[in-house]
């Protein structure tokens, strides 16, 4: 079906809630769960008890639970998470590694994904129909899948094909997207894809089709596009909010990759000014960058890769380098607390969080601990059939890869 009017542009509230995290003082450190509600975040609802507990009760709460449901819970923790969550983590990843991880884990009844509902969503499609994926704060989404709506995804794809033959225009989503996305991938020859292996997926994608729709992210898509060798004119934006995607007959017809208008909030407030800088600072810098972040940035960079090429790459750097990262910050601060003998700092002077991220606070994840022991299980993430179907059909082509 053809959109006919221009639809208003919605700003994902975790977009707006982005910029409210960010602080000058580098202070991550969590307080009260009512504290950090006066800010004007806007989280899940939680009992009352659970808003004043303090950090170093919720910590000893917290181990006292886990060591209760030792044998059948398994909770993991993304690299973005703050330090007071992810020390509870039984396994630490990017979200690919950590739903591998949940797959293999058939004998634990219980996985709560400390990260955002995407990553649930996915360790709940690898995982046994016997076991239950928890996300303990239901809001926490991520923006950037946000950006690319079921319903926005599936007239894009109507649109598309009064243009093009669907056979000759394959479906890529990132990882990043919801499994209803993932499932229009899944149904019509399409293909998942992660950070490290993007470039696989769209040899996979350009050897079964002519032209890829690349979804959610932009920046990844064109970063991507431009490592095997796409040239800009053949790379064009949809933009969900904008008839036929803004785009015209011919430039759809003419282009190779079609970027769905979306992105990071995080890492596209990195910016080429912050690289000068540090190279100004000092000559002998490494410039390490996730390419979530834009072209521009990566082309400035001198590495780029996944969260985990990042982490391999300063880990395995020799003693006495220094690396300015473009990435999350609780992981950038991690893995200068992991590498004492380099120096490791953010090229974003502000210490801005992934907002979304940030919403696993420990108290909630002390309320699905404690629902556990009682025999509540609080939420549950459950893909519904139909998704779990096609879903499962675009990821496991790309675990074929
Ligand atoms: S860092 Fe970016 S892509 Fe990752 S969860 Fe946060 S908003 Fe989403």
């Amino acid at each position: 079906m053809t959109t006919l009017f221009k639809k208003q542009t919605v700003v994902p509230i975790t977009e707006l809630e982005q910029s409210m995290l960010c602080q000058s003082d580098g202070n991550l450190r969590t307080k009260t769960l009512q504290e950090e509600f006066q800010s004007g975040v806007r989280w899940q609802k939680i009992p009352t008890r659970y808003m004043k507990i303090s950090p170093g009760d919720l910590d000893k709460e917290i181990a006292y639970c886990k060591d209760k449901l030792k044998d059948r819970l398994l909770i993991l923790g993304h690299h973005y998470q703050r330090q007071e969550v992810i020390k509870y983590a039984d396994v630490t990843g990017d979200s690919y590694k950590l739903s591998k991880i949940a797959s293999m884990e058939s004998n634990k009844k219980w996985i709560v994904f400390c990260g955002v509902h995407f990553m649930a969503e996915t360790a709940d499609l690898l995982t046994g129909r016997k076991q239950n994926v928890i996300l303990p704060n239901m809001t926490a989404g991520c923006s950037m899948a946000d950006m690319a709506q079921f319903q926005d995804v599936s007239d894009a794809w109507t649109d598309l094909g009064t243009i093009l033959n669907s056979d000759s225009l394959i479906p890529v989503t990132y990882m990043n997207s919801t499994a209803s996305i993932k499932s229009i991938c899944g149904k019509n020859n399409g293909i998942v894809c992660t950070s490290s292996n993007a470039e696989k997926a769209f040899e996979w994608s350009f050897n079964k089709g002519e032209k890829i729709l690349f979804l959610p992210d932009q920046h990844l898509g064109r970063n991507t596009g431009l490592k095997i060798g796409i040239k800009d004119h053949e790379m064009v934006v949809w933009d969900p909010n904008m008839i036929m995607g803004g785009l015209s007959k011919k430039e759809i017809m003419s282009s190779k990759l079609i970027l769905w208008k979306g992105h990071c909030s995080v890492h596209t407030r990195f910016t080429e000014d912050q690289i000068k800088n540090s190279r100004i600072n000092d000559p002998e810098v490494n410039v390490i960058v996730h390419p979530e972040c834009t072209r521009e940035v990566v082309d400035a960079s001198d590495y780029n890769g996944s969260t985990e090429y990042i982490i391999e790459t300063i880990n395995n750097a020799d003693s006495n380098t220094t690396w300015a990262v473009g990435t999350e910050i609780n992981l950038v601060k991690r893995l200068a607390e992991n590498n004492p003998d380099k120096k490791v700092y953010c090229l974003d002077s502000m210490v801005c969080p992934c907002s979304t991220m940030y919403r696993i606070h420990p108290a909630y994840l002390l309320w699905v601990l404690e629902g556990l022991i009682a025999g509540f299980l609080i939420n549950k993430i459950e893909v519904s059939d139909h998704d779990r179907k096609y879903s499962r059909i675009a990821v496991d082509r790309m675990l074929n890869l």
